[in-house]
């Protein structure tokens, strides 16, 4: 466990908290480039650049009660990941808390899915890649595996990847192919109408929202491992977050790579999609 600078805003206790937010310095399994591991520390630094308040969601929002956990402990296998993020994540579910972790590489999604039950919540993902891999590099637990090992979770009709537009052979050519929709498709017929589709996919009424910055168009979000052009733009992505809304339980963002984002913008852009979230969330909540 390590202590620094906790998120804006997040002053709560434990207890009295809606939204429990957790760093998650976590690396190992990255394929190109590593770094995403110092991503928790830059985007609590640059969650200091905005106003708490977001004047287009209204400005008689409830405030938000957020509680920052801080980072868990960086290990190096991705089973003792698997082990820490549970550790914490499963008695802010049990507690009834809006989840938002901060990567750390996409794997760190993993256990967060694993700690929801089984018919609690669909995911749906942000990601320039499917994931969808059985193992790579000689695991199962890597960042290239993310929508299987929710497919095997939650069933493959709970899970909806937004964005895509990099899918390898092997992931293509098989009976369970993870549903997506590209990036191409959602510059062709807009934002809107790919949320209905993945909405309308998946059968859980609760999603969870998994981003992977590299779902954006690197013009915008340079700072990751593997970037990957023709994405979306970050409107797109707050578009989606409010087409979720009071359907969302829970948000994570990965991926941020700062030694590849000298300018911030990267994790500036991350800590806006959180607020984003919590605004969100807070429009809904009752
Ligand atoms: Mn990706
Ligand atoms: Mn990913």
């Amino acid at each position: 466990m390590s202590y620094g600078l906790s998120y804006a805003g997040a002053e709560s206790d434990y207890d009295s908290a809606d939204a429990f937010l957790l760093g998650i310095p976590y690396d190992r399994t990255s394929s190109f480039k590593s770094g995403a591991a110092e991503a928790p520390a830059h985007i609590r630094r640059a969650s200091y650049n905005f106003e708490e308040l977001h004047f287009e969601h209204g400005l008689d929002l409830p405030r938000l009660n957020i509680f920052d956990q801080g980072d868990c402990e960086h290990v190096f296998l991705p089973e003792d990941m698997m082990e820490e993020v549970k550790f914490f994540i499963s008695p802010a579910i049990r507690d009834k808390k809006f989840t938002v972790a901060v990567g750390g590489e996409h794997s760190i999604n993993m256990p967060i899915i694993q700690c929801f039950k089984r018919n609690d919540i669909a995911l749906i993902t942000i990601d320039a890649h499917l994931d969808s891999r059985d193992e790579y590099l000689g695991t199962p637990y890597s960042h290239a595996c993310v929508t299987r090992r929710a497919a095997e979770h939650l069933g493959i009709d709970n899970v909806f990847a937004l964005g895509v537009r990099s899918i390898s052979k092997e992931e293509l050519e098989r009976d369970d192919v993870i549903p997506y929709t590209t990036s191409f498709e959602i510059k062709e017929k807009g934002i809107e109408r790919a949320v209905k589709k993945a909405l309308d996919s998946v059968k859980s009424e609760h999603v969870y929202l998994s981003l992977d910055i590299d779902g954006i168009d690197p013009a915008y979000a340079p700072g990751t491992g593997t970037p990957e052009p023709f994405g979306l733009d970050p409107l797109d992505v707050k578009r989606t977050i409010n087409l979720i809304g009071g359907r969302l339980v829970g948000f994570d963002v990965t991926e941020v790579c700062p030694p590849a984002d000298p300018s911030g913008i990267t994790s500036a852009l991350a800590a806006r999609f959180i607020n984003e979230v919590l605004a969100v969330h807070s429009k809904y909540l009752t």
